[in-house]
């Protein structure tokens, strides 16, 4: 999950990094009223992406104004692939040297690593590419964590004027890195003021969504643009993501959903949905199902199952129970392999009156040509 500029600049601000002033706006007069109490400042747009700068999405504005007429351009507009909902209108700096400082995971090392460069700002992909003068990249042993000591000695070796103030900003962004189990914190640029003051003038966290359950208390996060049914599937806890096709796909487990997917259209056709729903998918039988069927433009629809560890009759057995409250309309393709074939087997044949094909790809080819 990728913060929002602003969500970023609070949790490294809470970590004793200092951040300029700003207020978050949704409209022009908003914005306005915001540069009347800060002064001079920038209109940045709060999209989770970067090079904002390099697109027009930071405007400098002079007072009042001027930030409302940024912020009207600014607004309601797609800016890298992303609608504007929302503008931060900051106090401006005064900027005499922009660095770079992040944490980031790095899979060679396969641990966490610090980059730090002289030369931050738009241009910074250059600064880890040139001769290693003005940058440095540490890699961090994970259980040792980051050291004052081991911190120091970088910024000195770079020749940072302020070697204390510098590594404590490094110390600070490591444990935010560890703490929120991010994948990515990155300030750039980390301004420094003509009295050589550290302040992050950007701030781009990403965080790892496997480790969310660890952090109940987050209310933060860029919105999801969810449809409808993707909205539904989350609420009642399956992974549905609309793909606009035709044949739809209700397969236990990612991997043999995505192999559905993969034969769909080795047939020629277009899935429907992407519907996670794992091992014990016969407890959400209905959910699922019914979230399939309500695909729109879903013509067909394939039955995908494959045991190992969970039994088919069981995945079967809640498939059914939905089945008779949902009555598709659909023609319906099922493969049923592995585990429990047999009582599963029995079970369509008794219930519905349904024989799966005997071979997936079969199952698959006919609910593409249904489809048709
Ligand atoms: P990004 O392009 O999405 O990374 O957006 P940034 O927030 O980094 O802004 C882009 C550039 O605008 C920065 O690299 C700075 O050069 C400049 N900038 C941002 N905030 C300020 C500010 O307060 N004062 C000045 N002088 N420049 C700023
Ligand atoms: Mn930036």
């Amino acid at each position: 999950m990728d913060l929002l500029e602003h969500e970023g600049k609070a949790v490294i601000a809470a970590a004793g990094i200092a951040v300029p002033r700003s207020r978050l706006c949704a409209t022009p007069s908003e914005a306005a009223a915001a540069a009347a109490s800060l002064g001079r400042v920038v209109v940045k747009a709060q999209i989770p992406c970067g090079k904002r700068g390099k697109a027009g999405g930071v405007r400098f504005a002079d007072g009042p104004a001027a930030a409302g007429r940024a912020a009207a351009a600014l607004l309601g507009r797609d800016l890298l692939g992303h609608r504007v909902e929302r503008v931060l209108v900051e106090e401006r700096l005064e900027i005499v040297r922009e660095l770079y400082v992040a944490v980031t995971v790095d899979p060679a090392g396969r641990g966490p690593l610090l980059l730090v460069s002289l030369d931050g700002g738009m241009a910074v992909e250059a600064a880890f590419c040139g001769p290693p003068t003005s940058a440095r990249r540490l890699a961090i042993d994970i259980l040792d964590g980051l050291s004052e000591p081991a911190a120091r000695r970088l910024v000195g070796d770079l020749g940072l004027p302020d070697g204390e103030s510098a590594s404590r900003v490094l110390l600070a962004l490591y444990r935010v890195w560890r703490q929120q189990d991010a994948t990515l914190v990155e300030v750039n640029p980390l301004a420094v003021l003509p009295n050589g003051a550290l302040v992050a003038a950007d701030c781009k966290i990403v965080l790892d969504d496997a480790a969310g359950y660890r952090h109940a208390e987050r209310s933060v996060g860029a919105p999801e643009r969810l449809t409808g049914l993707e909205a539904r599937a989350k609420a009642q806890g399956l992974a549905y993501v609309a793909l606009g096709g035709s044949v739809g796909v209700l397969a236990n487990g990612a991997g043999l959903t995505m192999a559905t997917v993969d034969v769909i259209a080795h047939f020629g056709g277009r899935a429907a949905n992407f519907l996670e729903i794992g091992g014990d998918a016969y407890t959400r039988a209905e959910a699922a199902l019914g979230l399939v069927l309500a695909s729109p433009g879903i013509r067909s629809l394939v039955v995908n199952l494959c045991g190992a560890y969970a039994r088919t009759e069981v995945m079967v057995g809640g498939v059914i129970e939905a089945w008779e409250k949902l009555r598709p309309e659909i023609p319906v393709f099922f493969s049923v392999h592995g585990t429990g074939e047999a009582e599963a087997l029995a079970l369509l044949a008794g219930r519905l009156g349904i024989r799966p094909f005997e071979r997936m790809e079969d199952a698959v080819r006919a609910a593409v040509e249904a489809a048709r």
